[in-house]
């Protein structure tokens, strides 16, 4: 993995320090370090522990900009073999027959976006950063303590060695500890639920659908992958999230299958389950002294519109941009006009990311009749306006906004 560092009293000197080796903080490696940037990798974890198969059972959907931004890194052709194209998208309210069905051919003739495995992400992005000679990964490793100055920030390891950087890229994800020594507060809101993620083997096709489908204790979503499988992730009120995880495994396709009927056929589990808490995280500001905060240790969203990487993406390519650009000036790259204009590009994206996910998981996770109503309304609506379907569905690609150079066609 790039260069192995040995714990020196020296200090390490470089552009820029990322703390966090996990999607986002490898992404942001790979793209500077491409443009030649010196870099610094600070995770916690062994990076090999990070792509053991029991690590991380999820898939991600990656939009079609976070899909260019991966093939402009070089790293697209090492994840497109266990990449599923999203051809269709059919979300509704379990129990009516009210709906939205998004087609790939309504907005042109690539996919939507594609179902890629975790795993299959990091393996890529590591092996890309571990080509790069001017990426160093220190891991294990951990900031103990920092601090900012008017050329450099300190960043003090536990180990005892130091990093300089002139800027510091906190990508550690939504309970990052540097975010707080940085002295940024942030805003929490506790689902009280975990989202339950497994592979399935079925009988019949997917024919590339993804389906969405809310039910009053949490949306529950069936993605596809390669072959006659297909990832779920079913976010679950706690309580019933403890009692599913109790079942064997026949028992609990079993319950997969009743929520999910009959669409794929004859279902079985293939691998483990995975569990995770989902909580609501957003800093109250996006920079500080020498210092951004990028992907989930800016907002961790609710996966319910599979958004949170995708999200993480526009930063770090937003980032990379900034940084990039100024190092060829020969201007700093951590001074307050780059960290500025970071925070300025990328705010109103957060914001309005963290509103939709939260009002949509509000609005679907309850069984109130009025509301039933409206959020019925609402989908049938979106169904019958082309305009507004084509709209959500350039949203959802990640192809709206002030978009980074490496995510624009
Ligand atoms: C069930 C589920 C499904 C999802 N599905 C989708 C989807 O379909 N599409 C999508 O776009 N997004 C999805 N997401 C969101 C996506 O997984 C996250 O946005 C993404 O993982 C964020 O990556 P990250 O690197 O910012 O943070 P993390 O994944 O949290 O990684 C943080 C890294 O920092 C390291 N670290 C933490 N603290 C320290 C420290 N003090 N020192 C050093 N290292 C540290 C960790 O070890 C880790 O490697 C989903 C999320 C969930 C929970």
């Amino acid at each position: 993995m790039g260069k192995e560092q040995a714990v020196t009293r020296e200090p390490l000197g470089v552009d820029l320090a990322i703390a966090g080796g996990g999607l986002t903080g490898l992404a942001l490696a790979a793209a500077l370090g491409r443009a030649g940037a010196e870099l610094a990798v600070i995770e916690q974890a062994p990076l090999a522990s990070l792509v053991e198969p029991e690590h991380d059972g999820r898939v991600t959907a990656v939009a079609r900009g976070s899909q260019r931004f991966l093939a402009s890194l070089g790293v697209w052709p090492a994840i497109a073999p266990d990449a599923e194209p999203i051809l269709e998208i059919l979300v509704g309210e379990a129990g009516s027959p009210l709906g939205v069905r998004y087609d790939h051919r309504e907005v042109g003739r690539e996919p939507l976006g594609w179902i890629v495995p975790n795993r299959t992400l990091r393996l890529a992005l590591q092996t890309a950063v571990a080509e790069l000679p001017a990426v160093t990964v220190l891991a294990p490793a951990r900031i103990a303590a920092l601090e900012p100055g008017p050329f450099a920030i300190r960043l003090g390891l536990e180990d005892g060695s130091a990093v300089e950087a002139r800027l510091l890229a906190v990508c550690e994800g939504r309970l990052s500890p540097t975010r707080e020594l940085l002295g940024i507060a942030d805003r929490r809101f506790d689902y009280r639920e975990l989202a339950i993620v497994c592979t399935l083997r079925h009988e019949r096709p997917h024919h590339g659908r993804a389906v969405e489908r809310f039910f009053p204790d949490g949306p529950f979503a069936v993605l596809p992958m390669p072959g006659r499988r297909s990832s779920i992730v079913w976010a679950l009120e706690a309580g019933k999230a403890a009692a599913m995880r109790a079942l064997d495994d026949r028992a609990f396709a079993a319950e997969v299958q009743e929520r999910f009927g009959d669409l794929l056929g004859g279902i079985e589990l293939e691998g483990q389950r995975f569990y995770f808490p989902l909580l609501l995280v957003e800093a109250e500001r996006l920079v500080s002294e020498r210092a951004a905060l990028v992907g989930d240790a800016a907002r961790g969203i609710h996966p319910i519109a599979g958004q949170g990487w995708n999200l993480a993406l526009r930063d770090v390519a937003a980032l990379a941009e900034v940084v990039e650009e100024r190092l060829r000036l020969g201007l700093d790259p951590g001074d307050a006009a780059a960290l500025e204009r970071y925070a300025a590009w990328r705010r109103f994206d957060g914001l309005a990311l963290v509103s939709i996910c939260h009002g949509i998981e509000r609005l679907f996770s309850n069984d109130i009749e009025p509301l039933r109503l409206l959020r019925n309304l609402g989908l049938a609506l979106v169904e019958r306006l082309p305009p507004a379907k084509r709209f959500f569905m350039r949203h959802a690609m990640g192809l709206l906004g002030e978009l980074p150079r490496s995510m624009r066609g």
